[in-house]
């Protein structure tokens, strides 16, 4: 019987295992049992600090073998973890701690001082941890017993809020629960072949659902090891490559990949399987990297508030410019955005997914959660797609505009608020334009008031005070007016049309 669903399934089988997790080139390899006791003694801190089961643990800190120890602990003690990109200023932090109410905060010690008046305000204790085992928090866990009587926790009690952009600039908490986490990871790591031989080589981010969750939690129900990499770097990928069996990425690790002169099939003849998502990978470099490598890149498609709907197959044909089918508990229909209906096989409609793996809502907004979230459990994904006549889904856009640059969302909204803010400033639409190293880059179009001359160099500084470097545009012009239908809405297609060389020759 397990008391602790997420805990029980996918950590504590690995007690007492001597051999590696976590492989650091440059730092300090883990062990699977250093690595809980570890985890244990930061969930006994935690306790100690006076959390009780369901608070919120904010974490911004680096990528590290600590940061995913937190993780652990707070499924361990029936905590909620709530990771943030250390990309955050400190202005976009408040609303995170402030919504969720986050009883913990762990951040880097160079962010301490910034924050200590907020968290006071908000009552968020506010702890520290660095990527080289130092900071408050560590210090007080390495002090801590390592048993720690844990937490009951069932398949609906919450094991994380992540953060995703709103369309209206406002983040949205999606709630994840014990039961979505395990069930997307035993899902996943059976349509992909995991087994404990499995080496990983992880260079993403451990505050999204990709690098947390997908990578992380398959190699924890699988019992392998990863090559945990602080960053995408060619160098240590290529080092890794040898003795590693797959790999995980955004389109952008490809393109970087494909670039460098030493990809070709001996540099990659230990690798079993390259995975890639978050955004879409481009038919180009799909067939490209078969070309060079023997190997077909493995496209699946998730979000933050459903981890993985679909997969292209292990077994049977990787199609290009597709993600797949649906993971088998996972059922997706494609509907009429107006009707909600379901429409005929190959139209282009919604993509709504219902499944195990599906969210239980959003934190403290339940007009939205009812918005996306129907009473029978389909969830209203906002992208469009259809699927092709041999059952694959393809993505067709994304219905709420979201932009993806280097594998992170960025949604106009947001970026379009601070700039029409900006003194001088009419109106501006931001769009993403095809980028050959992000995918897509951030592209703003300003309209500036009659007879001012905006200074682009002066605007980016600004935005840069308040929002991270991903959102941030990476070009800016300036136009009389921007291209309206008879609507008034303003026609974002023929802007990503007209700017969409602008970064790209072809
Ligand atoms: P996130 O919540 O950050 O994981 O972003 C989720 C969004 O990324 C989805 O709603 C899709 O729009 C997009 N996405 C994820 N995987 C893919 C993919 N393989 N192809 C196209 N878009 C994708």
């Amino acid at each position: 019987m397990k008391e602790n669903l997420l805990y029980d399934t996918l950590l504590a089988p690995h007690h007492g295992r001597q051999d590696l997790f976590l492989e650091c080139p440059g730092g300090e390899d883990v062990t699977y049992d250093g690595f809980l006791r570890q985890a244990g003694q930061m969930a006994a801190l935690m306790r100690r600090l006076g959390l009780v089961p369901g608070d919120r643990v904010a974490a911004q800190v680096e990528k590290s073998t600590a940061a995913l120890a937190l993780y652990a602990a707070c499924a361990r003690a029936g905590l909620v973890f709530l990771p943030l990109n250390p990309a955050y200023t400190q202005a976009e932090l408040g609303y995170f701690l402030s919504d969720s109410s986050a009883r913990l905060m762990v951040c880097d010690p160079s962010r301490a001082a910034g924050l200590a008046e907020l968290c006071k305000d908000l009552g968020t204790q506010l702890e520290t941890m660095d990527t080289a085992g130092g900071g408050s928090f560590i210090a007080q866990a390495t002090e801590m017993e390592y048993d720690f009587q844990t937490v009951p926790r069932r398949a609906d009690d919450l094991a994380a809020l992540l953060y995703t952009s709103g369309t209206t600039g406002r983040s949205k908490g999606a709630m994840l629960s014990h039961g979505n986490l395990v069930s997307n990871a035993e899902s996943l790591a059976r349509a992909w072949g995991f087994e404990q031989g499995d080496v990983l080589i992880h260079a993403l981010p451990i505050f999204h659902t990709h690098g947390l969750f997908v990578a992380s939690n398959i190699i924890l129900a699988t019992g392998g090891r990863m090559v945990f990499l602080p960053k995408f770097d060619l160098d240590a990928v290529f080092a890794a490559l040898p003795s590693a069996t797959t790999m995980m990425g955004v389109p952008t690790f490809y393109t970087r990949l494909l670039a460098d002169s030493r990809l070709d099939r001996v540099a990659t003849a230990h690798m079993r399987l390259f995975v890639s998502g978050s955004a879409p990978l481009l038919t180009e470099t799909h067939a490209q990297f078969a070309d060079r490598t023997g190997h077909a890149i493995l496209e699946r498609y998730g979000m933050t508030e459903t981890s993985m709907n679909t997969t292209n197959p292990y077994d049977g044909a990787r199609r290009a410019g597709t993600v797949g089918m649906s993971l088998p508990e996972v059922e997706l229909k494609i509907t009429d955005p107006e009707s909600g209906d379901p429409l005929p096989q190959g139209e282009i409609g919604q993509i709504e997914v219902r499944g195990p793996n599906v969210f239980q809502g959003y934190w403290n907004m339940p007009e939205k959660t009812a918005a996306e979230l129907r009473q029978d459990g389909f969830f209203i994904t906002g992208d469009l797609g259809r699927i092709d006549e041999k059952g694959y889904v393809q993505i067709v856009g994304r219905g709420k505009d979201l932009i993806i640059s280097g594998g992170f969302n960025v949604y106009p909204k947001e970026v379009e608020q601070l700039l029409d803010a900006v003194d001088g400033v009419r109106e501006s639409a931001v769009i993403g334009v095809p980028h050959d190293d992000f995918g897509e880059a951030v592209f703003a179009v300003l309209v500036p008031e009659a007879g001012v001359t905006l200074d682009p160099n002066a605007i980016g500084a600004d935005l840069g005070q308040m929002l991270a470097k991903y959102k941030q545009p990476k070009a800016m012009v300036s136009r009389e007016e921007l291209p309206r239908n008879t609507m008034g809405k303003v026609q974002k297609n023929l802007l990503r049309e007209e700017f969409k060389t602008y970064f790209n020759a072809s």
